[in-house]
């Protein structure tokens, strides 16, 4: 890593980023779809609920009137027969009554409004005129009626239910009415009951006039409604459910439905803010059941991201140190599992092997004199310092070949190359394994012997010098070299020391009529060199 420097963003931190993005958007976009969707199912579900509530309050209350009117139906069947038995009336009456504990009084009047019989009954009433409007409006309209609320003389509020009554030939003789005060604990408490309203619904009975005659909060009834789209879809007589704006502005789902036979309207309704309130709850659920999944996503994630970048990334550490002898080892090591990275493995494989061998090459040619193949006088240097550091002991022969100016005025320059290449050769195939032939300059040469002590190193130089002088060269035939030969001694501890030595025994050798060797002489300080 830190060989990428501190700057540069890794592939691991890439992809990670990239992908951890991305599984991030898709989360807030599932989630946000999921409280979406789920917000949508809870109005449903609202506006569902409240729509079947009111339409089943609204036939119950249906079925409640149909079957006052019937038994009243029934009353003035009876009445018609026989309306000027005062007995039969007042059996009627208390029978109706009696019958129907919701009817808190029964009147039964003649076709002016004269009241014949009450009850409960007060005496004194009987025999006056009924002013009331609803009385005076069953019997203009001679039909069963439901009245609209209103407050009777007792302060009360109340809902008349009236049933006309005819002779068996058909003559009109009046009405019997009862009254269902609606004030207190009606008989719309019984029917719409309260268990419904625990989690926020409110649920009302209006009339035509838009006068409260069921509320879910008691104290209200009685007041009139204003104007509400739900309350003004009722009293067109449609039914069904929408989301509305109540009167105190707060956002519902509202159900509605009519009481046909009254003209009532019946609504239901939950605040809307209400019915979302799971809303929180059933996301954080989705979130906790998504969490462990999604760890494991990420781990996965990681997993893969970790497996990818891994090759690459110890190509990349490789790649920086093409040159060190361990790389192609290093690379062969690689996991590269999938095309791209062994592709790159290949390719770097490749070019360390090329490197090696260019760099291979170059050391050579800095270290070999190019027309012998011998070491250079580098080389030999850096093999003198090794020899030197490791103390090792080692003879060096000084050669030169003889009168070598001659072959070069005799026959020319590149004779004289030949015949340089052909005493190297000979020099070389005299040395053994371990031993540094060099090619110090010119026509002259040194031979390290490292392990070698003076008489072996004499032999090995009188060996050369033979093998040279008995080696014919065409066109040039024999030629001889001199040979000087020293090693560590007293005298001479250094390498500089040494090659001086032989250098100078090399000088003393053609000074004594060359094609010979000089080897150093230990035992006699005054002529060691
Ligand atoms: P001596 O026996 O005293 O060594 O005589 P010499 O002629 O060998 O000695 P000198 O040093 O006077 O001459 C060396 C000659 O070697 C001179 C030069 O022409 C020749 N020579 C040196 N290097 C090369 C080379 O690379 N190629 C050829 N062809 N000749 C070379
Ligand atoms: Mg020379
Ligand atoms: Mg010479």
């Amino acid at each position: 890593m830190s060989k990428l420097g501190p700057m540069s963003i890794g592939l691991r931190g890439l992809i990670l980023s990239f992908v951890l993005l991305a599984v991030l958007a898709t989360l807030c976009n599932s989630l946000f779809v999921a409280w979406g969707v789920q917000r949508d199912a809870l109005v449903h579900s609202a506006l569902e609920a409240n729509r079947a509530y009111a339409f089943k309050v609204a036939s119950s209350i249906t079925a409640f009137l149909e079957s006052v009117h019937e038994r009243m139906g029934f009353s003035s069947q009876r009445l018609g027969r026989d309306f000027s038995n005062a007995r039969l009336l007042r059996e009627e009456a208390l029978r109706l009554q009696a019958q129907d504990t919701e009817l808190n009084t029964v009147l039964i009047v003649d076709a002016n409004g004269t009241l014949l019989q009450d009850w409960p009954e007060v005496p004194a009433m009987r025999g006056t005129r009924i002013q009331s409007e609803d009385i005076r409006q069953a019997l203009a309209e001679q039909r069963p009626l439901v009245s609209h609320a209103y407050t009777n003389q007792a302060g009360q509020l109340v809902v008349a239910i009236s049933q006309p009554i005819f002779s068996p030939t058909g003559q009109f003789l009046g009405v019997v009415a009862g009254s269902v005060f609606i004030q207190q604990r009606s008989v719309l408490h019984t029917l719409i009951g309260n268990h419904y309203h625990q989690d926020g619904t409110i649920a009302f009975v209006a009339d035509e006039h838009r006068r409260l005659l069921y509320h879910t909060d008691i104290g209200k009834v009685g007041e009139r409604l204003t104007s509400s789209p739900t309350v003004d879809a009722a009293l067109r007589g449609e039914s069904g459910a929408m989301e509305a704006i109540n009167y105190q502005g707060v956002p519902v789902l509202a159900g509605y439905a009519q009481v046909a036979a009254a003209h009532w309207t019946v609504v239901s309704q939950l605040p809307r803010e209400q019915a979302l309130a799971p809303l929180g709850k059933l996301m954080r659920d989705m979130l906790i059941k998504i969490i462990p999944a999604g760890v494991l996503g990420l781990l996965l994630i990681l997993l893969g991201t970790l497996l990818i970048t891994r090759p690459l990334r110890q190509l990349a550490n490789s790649a920086t140190q093409l040159s060190a002898p361990q790389t192609t080892a290093q690379l062969q090591a690689i996991n590269a599992w999938y095309a791209e990275a062994a592709a790159i493995r290949a390719a770097l494989l490749g070019g360390v092997q090329l490197l090696q061998q260019k760099l291979g090459r170059l050391k050579r040619d800095a270290q070999n004199d190019p027309l012998t193949g011998l070491a250079n006088r580098r080389a030999m240097n850096e093999a003198l310092e090794t020899l030197d550091r490791d103390a090792r002991h080692y003879a060096a022969l000084a050669l030169d070949i003889d009168r070598f100016k001659r072959v070069n005025d005799t026959y020319g320059h590149d004779v004289g190359d030949l015949a340089l290449k052909q005493v190297a050769l000979i020099i070389e195939q005299n040395a053994r394994e371990g031993d540094l032939a060099c090619r110090a300059g010119g026509e002259e040469f040194a031979l390290l012997l490292p392990d070698t002590g003076l008489e072996q190193a004499g032999e090995i130089a009188e060996r050369i010098r033979q093998s040279i002088a008995s080696t014919p060269i065409e066109p040039v035939g024999t030629l001889t070299i001199s040979i000087g030969v020293a090693c560590r001694s007293e005298q001479t501890q250094t390498s500089e020391a040494i090659i001086k030595c032989a250098d100078q025994l090399l000088y003393r050798a053609k000074q004594e009529g060359r094609n010979r060797v000089v080897v150093q002489a230990l035992t006699s300080p005054h002529t060691a060199c």
